[in-house]
């Protein structure tokens, strides 16, 4: 048998099977016991919180041979061809990919065929709030006077994205986060079951990056497994998600402690250029001070750290008092914050690194040093620009906030070649045939996508392909959400990228794997893409920098995000 992903191996099959969502499982199988089937569900939640399968088990629930039951059997060919994704009667469609008016008219003229084995045809319309506005007025001429066969589920993480009047004519179930504990629970059996060897710290670290997805969390412990071939350890785990080791923030806190910023700025540079995650790495020094405050404060048996890490961790708490601790604290929470809305995370950790080890009053600085002081201030107006520039950069991205919606418009339609193509296999197979409704699943995209679409569809398509990669491994996401579009070229595009180092990142092997898979899914098999340097920032590579010019960098790289004030350079002279 063919390797299979742990997510959808150990996919829930049955309702009990699903994690942490008992206030929907309860209300669903309540519904069946009384015969009142509802024709349009809603499922809203974060993803990896089990909505598709929810979705799965309610189809296997209405056609079980012994069905309508809100135990299914899951041993019956109705339950058995669900679980294996082939029952005709059971119809999964993504609707980041179906988002036209032509695949909505599709579905309605289907709608109308009776269910093939089972008593209902149940629809499965995933990330529905993808759907353009034409696409949604056809649904919901749909959802108005649905055949008493049809039962559909429409699943996405932006309910706030839909029409009133689709969400009016659905019965809504939130789908609420699952906690790290349920997800370490079932982590734990799966490990156990699949004779998985894993340390526990390896384990628990899967977890924290999981951010309250199943699926990711079971997606980096695929990783792990095939990375670490042998006992996975929480080094392995580290690797994986770019985490920053351990001596790492020993030698960041050591220069916090020396009050030596430029050291720290090389070393945040290092570590971004080795592939580490910014939020990471605050999250993890974050988790470190947090260490030695304890300690300071005499409370060493509450910090889990191995013998040898807690002897490190004495030693620094001893070189900072409890207010510094403190204070550091909240510097760290500010920027932690503040990192995960920038586009420019590098920047807001120098910003950081240098705050950290500036106790010292402007005014003071300013007769000491006038130029460090100028730096300074240039910062935290920086910082404070940063601030707003952040999170209006990532509207841009987020297909959920306003602006996005105003881009709708523009949003061109699934061309009609396709429709086509669609007929005709159609004709060939004979309407209604079990095989022409097999087809209506395989769809998907894949053999879609004509080279003259392209150029209109790939910002969409561009779009998607970031959103799933930063889902899947957020640092590679967020380089990516950095690169321009330049060109779009038959099946090919050109990308540009201001650092050299997120061209390294992005040509890594498994990089590569990764961003081809998502792009086969979201664009279309033998997509390739083109990276090329963006020319201002080639002249700035970061070998070129030397270490006695430094500050002179920093003032520039400064200067660069000022948009053209002129700042000016004292440094050079
Ligand atoms: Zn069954």
């Amino acid at each position: 048998m063919p390797y299979q992903v742990l997510a959808r191996k150990w996919r829930p099959q049955l309702f009990e099977e699903v994690v942490g969502q008992e206030h929907v499982v309860r209300t669903l199988r309540n519904a069946i016991s009384m015969r009142r089937v509802g024709h349009a569900y809603l499922f809203t939640g974060q993803r990896g919180t089990g909505k598709t399968s929810t979705a799965r088990i309610l189809a296997k629930t209405l056609n079980c041979k012994d069905g309508p039951t809100p135990s299914p059997c899951n041993q019956c060919d109705n339950c058995q061809e669900i679980t294996r994704s082939e029952s005709l009667d059971v119809l999964e469609i993504d609707g980041a990919s179906n988002r036209g008016i032509d695949e909505v008219r599709d579905l309605r003229e289907r709608v109308k065929f009776t269910p093939a084995k089972g008593r209902y045809k149940v629809y499965i319309i995933d990330e529905v709030h993808m759907l353009t506005r034409e696409a949604f007025n056809a649904l919901l001429k749909t959802l108005e006077e649905p055949p008493s066969h049809v039962v559909f589920v429409l699943a996405t993480t932006n309910p706030h994205k839909l029409p009133l009047t689709i969400i009016s004519r659905c019965q809504r179930f939130d789908f609420r986060k699952i906690s790290t504990a349920e997800i370490l629970t079932r982590l734990e059996q799966i490990v156990e079951k699949e004779g998985i060897s894993i340390s526990k710290g390896a384990l628990g670290l899967i977890v924290e990056g999981a951010e309250n997805s199943m699926r990711d969390a079971q997606g980096t412990l695929d990783q792990a497994i095939s990375y670490a071939r042998g006992k996975i350890e929480e080094q392995d785990v580290a690797e994986i998600m770019g985490i920053p080791e351990k001596k790492s923030l020993l030698a960041l806190t050591e220069n916090v402690a020396r009050k030596d910023p430029l050291a720290n700025i090389e070393l945040v540079n290092q570590l971004l250029e080795k592939g580490k995650d910014p939020e990471w790495l605050i999250k993890r020094w974050q988790k470190w001070f947090r260490d030695l405050m304890v300690i300071k404060m005499g409370g060493g048996d509450l910090v889990s750290l191995s013998p040898r890490e807690q002897k490190e961790a004495e030693n620094q708490a001893g070189r900072f008092s409890l207010k510094e601790l403190l204070h550091i604290m909240e510097l760290l929470g500010q920027a932690r914050r503040k990192v995960s809305f920038s586009s420019q995370p590098q920047i807001q950790l120098e910003v950081l690194v240098v705050q950290l080890s500036s106790d010292f009053e402007l005014e003071d600085l300013a007769l000491k040093d006038p130029d460090l002081a100028r730096v300074y201030q240039k910062i935290v107006d920086l910082e404070e620009k940063l601030g707003v520039a952040g999170p209006a950069l990532e509207k841009k991205m987020e297909p959920s906030s306003g602006a996005a919606e105003k881009k709708e418009p523009k949003i061109t339609p699934l061309s009609t070649p396709k429709v086509g193509e669609r007929k005709e296999e159609e004709s060939k197979q004979g309407k209604g045939s079990p095989q022409a409704q097999k087809g209506e699943k395989r769809q998907p995209q894949r053999e879609e996508a004509p080279a003259t679409d392209q150029l209109d569809e790939f910002p969409q398509k561009w779009e998607l392909v970031v959103r799933e990669v930063e889902s899947r491994r957020k640092y590679l996401g967020s380089i990516m959400l950095k690169a321009k579009v330049l060109k779009v070229e038959g099946s090919s595009a050109t990308l540009g990228l201001v650092k050299p180092f997120h061209r390294e990142s992005l040509k890594k092997k498994e990089n590569v794997r990764l961003i081809q898979e998502v792009l086969d899914k979201f664009v279309g098999s033998n997509f390739t893409l083109r990276y090329v340097l963006l020319e201002e920032e080639k002249e700035r590579t970061p070998e070129e920098v030397s270490s006695s010019n430094k500050l002179a960098d920093l003032v520039a790289r400064t200067t660069d995000l000022f948009q053209g004030e002129i700042v000016e350079d004292t440094t050079r002279r």
